[in-house]
């Protein structure tokens, strides 16, 4: 089984925040079953993405309800190849308080290690991580949706993938928060 780390992206209030944080941020119409959606994207997240996950040998995979529209809508936007998609809005029964994406993330990861960079990300959600058989290392990143992905993120997850590629045990044995 492969052991190649995952990078779960969500869309809104992650790679879509809720209001343009920076001059880089454009806004795109996206058309889809008739409805047109307002979208902020930012072009340089597809190549730090990319950039991320081919220094920590890493695989970016959709976590969001736009599933396969990500890739038609999002993805060329940001430079971005198609992705694999985890299908985040079938049912899977009754929920504990954890996210309605966190069961279906669970049970995609198989055991690989993942980092997740999503806006709603709760205690309940680490706590269903934590307790599923089928989940084995993570790094959650909780992103402002006002803000959206920031270069801050970015590091977060480098550090964690980097430590894990190291053998260390995890993101706190790698290292503790640098001095500003
Ligand atoms: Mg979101």
């Amino acid at each position: 089984m492969t052991k190649r780390p995952l990078v779960l992206l969500d869309v809104d209030g992650v790679l879509n925040p809720a209001r343009r944080p920076t001059m880089r941020h454009r806004r795109h119409d996206v058309t889809l079953d008739g409805r047109t959606y307002r979208v902020l994207l930012n072009a340089r997240h597809g190549p730090k993405l990319l950039a991320l996950a081919a220094g920590a040998e890493a695989d970016l995979v959709w976590a969001t309800t736009w599933e396969e529209h990500a890739n038609a809508e999002i993805a060329p936007r940001l430079g971005l190849p198609p992705l694999p998609v985890i299908h985040v809005t079938g049912d899977l029964g009754t929920r504990t308080g954890e996210h309605f994406k966190t069961r279906h993330v669970a049970e995609y990861v198989a055991g690989r290690p993942f980092v997740w960079f999503d806006d709603s990300l709760r205690p309940p959600d680490w706590q269903y991580l934590m307790d599923h058989p089928g989940v084995g290392e993570f790094l959650l990143v909780e992103v402002d949706p006002q803000t959206g992905l920031t270069d801050g993120h970015l590091a977060r997850a480098r550090e964690w993938l980097t430590g894990r590629a190291l053998g260390l045990d995890d993101a706190g044995a790698a290292s503790p928060e640098p001095a500003p």
